[in-house]
């Protein structure tokens, strides 16, 4: 049978190194995110999206470098510590129906898919969108779905999520979001006004859907836009 992710092969030493560089920074923040190791399924997930796929020509030779990264449009590819800790976070199982708020270039999507049954995905550049839908595409990826719009006001076609996801920064939490995540969901979130003071915020419901809120980690994200109405 064919590989349906031929590029994995390509740059697997590099993307090792990433991996442990990440695991080395997980190891130095134990305090905040409250673990030491991340989880097998997220380091193998780590160790299998092509990053090189995601960035731009420009920015290829970097591509394993564990900084995030411009991709056009005034927007950044993640680090990579801070994908697989909000992934770990997000605790992805492999039944799971996850949303993706901020798709970027798509590399977050990628990881989500690796670990989750189906990804949907929002971004509300719609260039962006419709990029990052033909390369996972011509990647492999299956159970992702991308479409353009404004990602705080969810997928209420596709609700209710197990997790969410949100990687632009919210000022709180979008309640519309909350109310699609389901019994035992989690969400993951920077919150904070500006680009300075931000916190990663995970928001988890019960089987009874009491909501618990705690910080977790001090981040710097792009701002969650508010959508023109064309976009929207
Ligand atoms: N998930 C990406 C990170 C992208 S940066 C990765 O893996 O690297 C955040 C993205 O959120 C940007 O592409 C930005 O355009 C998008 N964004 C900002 N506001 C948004 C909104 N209201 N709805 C959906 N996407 C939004």
């Amino acid at each position: 049978m064919t590989d349906p992710r031929p590029r994995q092969a390509e740059r697997a030493q590099e993307r090792l190194g990433m991996v442990r560089d990440i695991e080395a920074e997980v190891r130095e923040t134990v305090s905040w995110i409250g673990r030491s190791a991340l989880a097998p399924r997220v380091i193998t997930a780590m160790k299998r999206v092509p990053r090189h796929a995601f960035v731009p020509p420009s920015q290829s030779a970097a591509a394993y470098a564990n900084t995030p990264l411009p991709i056009g449009h005034g927007q950044t590819i993640s680090q990579p510590y801070i994908v697989a800790v909000m992934t770990e976070l997000a605790r992805v199982g492999e039944d799971d129906v996850v949303l993706e708020v901020g798709t970027g270039c798509g590399y977050q999507s990628a990881v989500l898919a690796e670990l989750a049954r189906q990804v949907y995905s929002i971004e509300v550049v719609p260039e962006l969108a419709e990029q990052a839908r033909e390369r996972l595409a011509r990647l492999g990826y299956t159970n992702v779905e991308v479409r353009a719009g404004d990602g705080r006001k969810g997928w209420p076609e596709r609700a209710p999520f197990d997790a969410i996801v949100v990687t632009a920064a919210a000022e709180e939490v979008p309640p519309l979001l909350l109310a699609q995540l389901g019994p035992d969901g989690r969400l993951v979130i920077p919150v904070g006004g500006g680009f300075f003071g931000q916190e990663l915020v995970v928001v988890e419901r019960d089987a009874e859907g009491e909501v618990e809120t705690r910080d977790v980690l001090p981040v710097r994200f792009v701002p969650l836009r508010h959508a023109s109405a064309e976009e929207a």
